[in-house]
């Protein structure tokens, strides 16, 4: 290999799943992670918030298995819970529920840790990948615009350096690569912001018995401008993930609240079943203030040898749940374009490619943030046209199972958005709605 050592900074999903790519490139892979790896599905400081709900887009399961073959089969031996979308969720949105049908449309659940961990098993496999915790990224070493290895501190160890031909960023959110950029003579990354002020609070429950449940995903989603949804999610172990989100700085119900809450709405299922399961844990808290976009691409500059990945790029809304399949996606681009460019040469090529996953990914959750008046931030074009017509879909999937599953297809990400705009598709929900 012309390739020798590739450093990847951070060990969340980004991180992991790059690691496979750069693989078959590199002689040697080496994954930085700053937090304690346990031998066990864990949810751990730096990724406090894998303890919240998390949906792993069918989209994002088929890249997981492809760089992976099999691990569908090691997570449901873990116990994540296999359900047909089209079939098994009990979704309230706009005054009705969905209506179900089977779609073979199937998804995984289960707990946010269980699928990091069984991964995280996969990648400890490769045998040219070394995974490096406790040992934190301080600095890039760079030598005439090009990255040439990192300076690490691990919690026992004194600073070091090692040196590479690649070093990826899969550090998340709180990346440092923007302050880097500007403390080292290059541009300034243009952010953009969308403040939602959302606050999910999440705890373990167990499952209700006598079938009151049925195997079944239950989603109240609020219509703007009411505040509080609510997820009730069956995972491993015959548990629920019970899920409470408020928008817009409304403090999400819990406990007792939650059932009063669950009492109030227009559907009984979610207070019947609630009240039947017993809690098992705590509800842990988690806040997402804004969404936040980083706009490499426009960079008149970037160091080589130096690529950004996943949650460096774009935090969406978790609401919309496409953030790992984000991640997947940008990997997939990743693998395709090393096959013909070096990859410490191609920062702009790939950030060309990547803009596309981004912008996808980003205007479906711009459209829906700005449901509610409050949301700050640059609105996305004829919004109330496609907010309008979105209402109309969701309305139409509460009277036609065929509606519901093209939706559905789109939500997952196996189909593109463009799909509930064709006029076939159009049709189907005027129809829909006409009916009574
Ligand atoms: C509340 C919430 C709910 C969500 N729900 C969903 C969902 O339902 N479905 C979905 O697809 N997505 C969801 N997401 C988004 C998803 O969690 C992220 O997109 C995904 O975790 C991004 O992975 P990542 O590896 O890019 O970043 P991260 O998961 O943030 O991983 C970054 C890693 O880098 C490490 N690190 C950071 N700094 C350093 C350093 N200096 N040195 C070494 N290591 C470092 C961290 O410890 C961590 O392990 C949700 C997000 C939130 C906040």
């Amino acid at each position: 290999m012309d390739n020798k050592t590739a450093i990847i900074l951070g060990g969340g999903i980004s991180g992991l799943l790059v690691s496979k790519v750069l693989s078959k490139k590199y002689e040697k892979v080496i994954i930085i992670e700053k937090d304690k790896l346990e031998d066990k599905p864990e949810v751990r400081q730096g990724q406090s918030h894998a303890g919240q709900f998390h949906v792993l887009l069918l989209r994002g399961l088929n890249t997981l298995e492809h760089y992976f073959k099999g691990i569908t089969g090691e997570l449901k031996d873990s116990g994540a819970v296999e359900l047909d979308l089209g079939n098994g969720a009990y979704w309230y949105s706009y005054g009705g529920v969905k209506q179900n049908k089977i779609t073979g449309i199937n998804t995984l659940l289960s707990s946010r840790k269980i699928i990091d961990y069984t991964l995280r098993k996969r990648v400890e496999k490769i045998p040219n990948v070394q995974i490096v915790d406790k040992t934190k990224y301080i600095d890039l070493i760079e030598e005439n615009g090009t990255i040439k290895g990192v300076k690490v501190k691990g919690i026992d160890t004194e600073e070091y350096e090692i040196k590479s031909d690649l070093v990826i960023d899969a550090t998340g959110r709180g990346s440092l690569t923007p302050k880097w950029l500007e403390n080292n003579n290059f541009s300034k990354v243009e952010e953009e912001r969308t403040v939602v002020n959302i606050t999910y609070k999440t705890a373990i429950y167990n499952s209700p018995k006598g079938g009151l449940q049925d195997g079944k995903m239950l989603m109240y989603s609020p219509t703007s401008p009411e505040k509080i949804g609510v997820v009730i999610q069956p995972i491993e172990n015959n548990q629920n993930l019970v899920c409470v989100a408020g928008w817009h700085k409304e403090d999400p119900p819990t406990d007792e609240d939650l059932l009063e809450f669950l009492k109030q709405l227009p559907d009984e299922r979610f207070y019947k079943v609630l009240s039947a399961c017993n809690k098992e844990s705590d509800f842990v808290t988690y806040k997402v203030p804004y969404c936040l976009r980083r706009y490499f691409e426009k960079l008149a500059d970037f160091p080589k040898g130096f690529l950004p990945i996943g949650d460096v790029f774009c935090n969406l809304n978790p609401a919309h749940g496409q953030g790992i399949t984000s991640a997947c996606l940008q990997v997939e681009i990743l693998e395709k374009l090393i096959q013909k460019h070096d990859p410490a040469n191609m920062s702009a090529i790939y950030f060309k490619k990547i803009v596309k996953v981004l912008d996808e990914c980003w205007s479906a959750s711009a459209y829906e943030n700005f449901r509610y008046e409050e949301t700050i931030g640059i609105k996305p074009k004829a919004l109330n046209l496609v907010n309008k017509y979105m209402v109309a879909i969701h309305k139409a999937a509460n009277k036609d199972a065929s509606v519901y599953a093209e939706l559905v297809k789109v939500s997952v990400m196996i189909k593109p958005a463009m799909n509930l705009f064709s006029p076939p598709f159009m049709w189907k929900v005027f129809a829909a709605n006409m009916r009574k």
